[in-house]
């Protein structure tokens, strides 16, 4: 049901995001107070995601209203050990062990990362 607060159709809604999950369409705030990446967690997820498309949240994170705060809260939890792993957070790339990945170097670390993966899956298959 439409209301003053909902201007756009449940379906147009779903549509939307999976174009911002593709990329095909900027990534927009749904929620008042709350980062881009509100209810679209996938969209900064890197497993299963090209380095285009980690570039593309980042990108979000860097127009998203809540980055200040966000990379204060990330960095504290990177200091506490339970840091972001294999996502984008408050613009910054973190592998699989929290580290930060170089955002010139992103490509090579799909490649990397996509190889090694292939790598274990055969394994398990042997
Ligand atoms: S800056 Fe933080 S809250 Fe904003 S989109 Fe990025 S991860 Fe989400």
């Amino acid at each position: 049901m439409f209301t003053a607060e909902c201007d756009l159709c449940p379906t147009l809604r779903a549509v939307r995001r999976e174009l911002e999950v593709r990329g095909v369409v900027p990534i927009v705030s749904t929620e008042k107070g709350k980062g881009l990446c509100a209810g679209k967690a996938k969209s900064w997820e890197m497993d299963d995601r090209s380095a285009k498309e980690w570039r593309s949240a980042i990108t979000s994170c860097e127009a998203c209203p809540l980055l200040t705060q966000c990379r204060a809260e990330t960095d504290s939890a990177v200091a506490r050990g339970d840091g972001p792993r294999r996502m984008i957070a408050a613009g910054n790339a973190y592998d699989n062990l929290g580290a930060l990945v170089d955002q010139d170097r992103l490509e090579l670390y799909e490649a990397l990362t996509r190889a090694s993966r292939a790598r274990s899956t055969s394994r398990v298959a042997a």
